[in-house]
Order: structure tokens, then sequence, then C-alpha cells
């Protein structure tokens, strides 16, 4: 079958044999051992009573046996759930309930996570550790299977959970690789790939900025090399090892290039640096390009139910001279089709803002177990993102922010990231999120939450001061919090509920 991850493995194992597939702390596999022992571990499933559309779950930090396993298992059609690691147990046990899965891989130090979060529930999965895996594969026979096809559920993702509970999003073989495979396409140089780049997996694999990663490797027939977590250093000793491409997200982007050791690292081997997931501030963006500089820059946009990049700005809009451009999130990627909506689905003229749509191959197949909320967010193949945004006449969007944190404020319609982004250019200011406050004479009042740079005071009047410059009079901050930790979640996105909450207790 095209487009599985059966095909894939066949097909690199053949051509590229001796290549590394996967790596982490100077261990690696090569494409052909992959194969094989994909069949071991496919041989090992069975035994253990998994079958196609069976849900096995994965709790641990990022690990080649997480892809090693991932991509064993789509190949006979079961579903991957991983899991992310920073999660409470009764939230782990929360998603193994909800995907019934029969099997659950625990890495290295989340043993007793694991039996606490199973030991809550009423059937709780079998728990296997990953060396026992290994034993097994050793041990089992490589036999037979039926390849899972294009349209096979082989993964399924949990969403960020910044603005609710996450949902599983069921994506199919079709789903993952459509959008991720190597091209010759002259105008998209970076969606061509040389026999010997290496990609950097950081980002928590319970994520597609993670997952998608390995799949781009696998589909793409790279070196993927696999850190357990995000550390700037981490980056930065990755840069050096000489490391073509990486994801990161804006928060740690931010981490990597204000590192000391940013002026003196390597960067030279860097050919693309993809960063996404949340709004950029300006500053932040130019400092990165500035810090990297023989780099391309691309910007991602998408989400977990599009699995993942569906606009991509491109380097050459990247020009620190003033371009507008650096403001878009970017333009669809081939095969994806975007969209401006107004509240009754009709199109919008370009610049106007409305919610964001999106037809494409990648689109999930449907939320696990939420056929309202699958209902409500994809009609007649349109995946409606919950993003407000405008395009220009070049098909480029700009993303202003979620509908759902939108503030109205005496009418006025405010998105905290462009307010955000321009209090983010304040010398003393290390991180900011802007919330709506109930406000008995605007309806809402605009809040700005910060964290001071290291050493810095926040002066709350004279910041306000600063920001009257910058934005129009109703987006300005009536009020400044200033605050210890940013509230965010696995993904490094801001929590902006959490910081509403207190506010709003009782009233919403
Ligand atoms: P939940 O849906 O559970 O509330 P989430 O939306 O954060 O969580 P993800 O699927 O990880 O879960 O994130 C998708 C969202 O991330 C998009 O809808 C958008 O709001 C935001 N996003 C992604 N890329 C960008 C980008 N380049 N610029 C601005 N925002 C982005
Ligand atoms: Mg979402």
């Amino acid at each position: 079958p095209k487009l599985s991850f059966d095909q894939f493995i066949r097909h690199w194992a053949a051509q590229r044999p001796d290549n590394t597939a996967l790596e982490q702390e100077g261990e690696a596999l090569t494409f052909s051992e992959l194969e094989t022992r994909s069949r071991k571990i496919v041989s090992m499933l069975r035994a253990r009573g998994v079958r196609k559309g069976d849900r096995i779950a994965w709790l641990g930090k990022n690990s080649r046996h997480y892809f090693e396993l991932f991509y064993s298992a789509a190949r006979m059609g079961a579903v991957m759930v991983p899991i992310g690691w920073r999660l409470a147990a009764p939230e782990i046990g929360f998603i193994l309930g909800d995907t019934g899965a029969k099997l659950i891989f625990v890495g290295r130090g989340f043993e007793d996570m694991a039996a606490t979060a199973c030991s809550q529930m009423d059937t709780p999965p079998a728990v296997a550790t990953t060396p026992d895996a290994a034993a097994a594969i050793d041990a089992a026979r490589a036999d037979d299977f039926v390849p899972a096809g294009p349209d096979d559920a082989v993964l399924q993702l949990y969403t960020s959970g910044t603005t609710g509970n996450p949902k599983g999003a069921v994506l199919t073989n079709r789903n993952l690789f459509s959008l991720r495979l190597p091209s010759q396409d002259a105008e998209q140089p970076w969606s061509h790939f040389d026999e010997d780049e290496a990609i950097l997996v950081c980002m928590p694999c319970a994520h597609i900025g993670g997952t998608g990663l390995g799949i781009m490797a696998m589909g793409s027939g790279i070196r993927a090399i696999v850190q357990e977590e995000f550390t700037p250093d981490g980056v930065l000793d990755a840069f050096e090892q000489g490391i073509t491409r990486l994801f990161i997200v804006p928060a740690a982007l931010q981490m990597v290039v204000q590192h000391p050791r940013a002026k003196t690292t390597n960067m030279t081997g860097v050919k693309y640096v993809l960063y996404g997931a949340a709004p950029i501030p300006l500053d932040l963006l130019r400092e990165a390009v500035r810090t990297i500089p023989d780099a391309g820059f691309l910007q991602c946009y998408g989400m977990t139910e599009t699995t993942g990049t569906i606009a991509v700005l491109p380097p050459e809009d990247h020009d620190l001279a003033g371009n507008q451009r650096m403001k878009s999130a970017g333009k669809a990627v081939p095969g994806v089709e975007l969209q401006v909506v107004g509240e009754n689905g009709e199109e919008l003229l370009r610049g106007e803002v409305g919610e964001l749509v999106c037809r494409s191959p990648s689109n999930m197949a449907c939320y696990w177990n939420l056929p309202e909320a699958t209902q409500s967010s994809l009609r007649d193949g349109w995946m409606h993102t919950g993003d407000a945004a405008y395009m220009d006449e070049d098909g480029y969007v700009y993303i202003q922010d979620r509908m759902k944190d939108m503030i109205i404020s005496g009418g006025e319609n405010v998105y905290p990231a462009q307010v955000e982004s321009a209090i983010y250019g304040h010398p003393a200011v290390g991180e900011v999120a802007v919330i709506g406050v109930p406000d008995d004479t605007w309806g809402e009042a605009v809040k700005a939450c910060i964290v001071a740079k290291p050493g810095q005071q926040i002066d709350p009047d004279s910041l306000i001061e600063w920001t009257k410059e910058r934005v129009a009079g109703f987006k300005v901050p009536k009020s400044i919090d200033v605050i210890e930790v940013m509230p965010r979640n696995a993904s490094g996105k801001i929590l902006r509920k959490d910081l509403r909450a207190p506010y709003w207790a009782g009233r919403e």
C-alpha cells in the first residue's frame, strides 16, 4: 500500500539499508535494522493480543524506542497513543480509559507513574517496559502480517489542552504522510532532503511538533536524532553535532537564542529552523534570525487536527528590513486549501478577520469518542481551526489569535497576541500574557501578566505609557500583574485560561 509506514520502512530499508534511521545518545539503528526489528515487534504485539485498530499507549520522555514501537505498530495498523509525561496520574488514567488501550509501554523512570495511573482504573491495560519489549523481540518470530493501508488509523494524538480538555485526534497513514513527503519543487527547496541530513527531535513526542518530525524523517529516509526532552544546551550541542533541521516552539527558541552559549556555538550546518505552534513576538523572531544567520527560517502553522503544518512562512519572507510579511504565519502548503469565513460559513474578503478553515488530506479522521465535537469542527471536509485570521491578496495568513481568547472591551475586539508582541519589545519584559478580566464599564478590560527579565523591575505605570505609543488606546492594558512564573503547558503554550480563572471565578 502507498502512503503507509509499511511502505516507507520497506523502501528505505532497501534503498538506504546502512544509513542511520534513529539515533539517541550515540546509539543508532539503521534502516535495515529497523525493518528487521519492527517485524519482530509486530510479532511481539500480536503475541500480546494486539490487533489492527487496537490502541497501544506510550508513557515516557522522547526515546528511539518510542519511534521504533510507533513505526512497527503502524505497519500492522495498531494505533499509537503517546501520552505527555508531564501529565498527572488522573490525566494519564483519563487518556488510557478514553482510548481503551490494551497495552502501555513505559519509558525509563515512569514505571511508578504508570502503576499509579493504572491502579485508579477499572480495566487497566497491561504494562510493558521497553527493555522487556526488547527481550521479547529477540525471542519472537518475525512472521507475516497484513500491512495497514493509507486510510487506516495509526496515531491518536491528544490536543495540547490549551483552551479546554485535550481531545484525541485520530490520524491515518494518509494524514501523516500526504504533506510530509520530500519533493523536488523548486519553489519549496525546503521540501527537498539531502541524504546526509539529520533532523533533531526535541519537542515532546506526545505532540505533533515532536512525533511529526519522526514521521518526516521516516518518510524522507533520513536520520532522526532524538533527545529525551528540550533543553537549550541540548539544542546547542545538536547544532555542534551537525543537525540540519529542527522544530521548536517560540518559548524554546527564546531560551536557545538568549543562552550565553548561543554567541559561541557553530550553527553553520543548520539549513532550516522550523518554528511555530504558538504566536511568536516579532522582536523575538528578529533576534532569532540574527542569532542563526545561516539558517532558513520556516514558520509553521497548524494544529493536531491537521496533523501539524498546513501553512508555511518561507525563508525569503524573513528579511529584517521591516518586512510586513514577517508578521504572517505563511501561506498554504501545496495540497492544502485555506479560507477565512464569517459566522455563517461564507468566505470573507481579503483583509477581513474571520475564522480560518482548512481543507487538506492531512485533516484528521475524527475526534475519538466525540461525535459532536467532530461534527462541529469538521464540516464538509473543512476543519474549523477556531483561530481568528485574515488573508492578504497573495494568500498569506495573519493569525490574530484564538477566537476563544479574543477580548471584547467597550465593543472593540482585542486580540491578545498583538498586544503581547508589542509589550514583549520592552527591555524589562521577559514573558508576557494578555487576558480579559471582568469590568463593569467595558465588559472586559485588558490586563497584562508579566514575568520580568532576570535582574529587571517592572514599573506598571511606565509600561502602560510605553504600550500606548505602540498600540491603539483600547488595546492598552488597564492593569498589569507582575508574576513569578508564566503558566505553560508541555507544548510551551501560555495557559491564559489559568491566568483568567481567578478573575472570572463564579462569573462565567
Ligand atoms: P486545545 O485544542 O486542546 O485547546 P491547542 O489548540 O493548543 O490545544 P494544538 O493542536 O497543539 O493544541 O495547537 C494548535 C493551535 O496552536 C492552533 O489552533 C493555533 O491557535 C496555534 N498555532 C499553531 N501554529 C501557530 C502559529 N504559527 N502562529 C500562531 N498560532 C499558532
Ligand atoms: Mg486546538
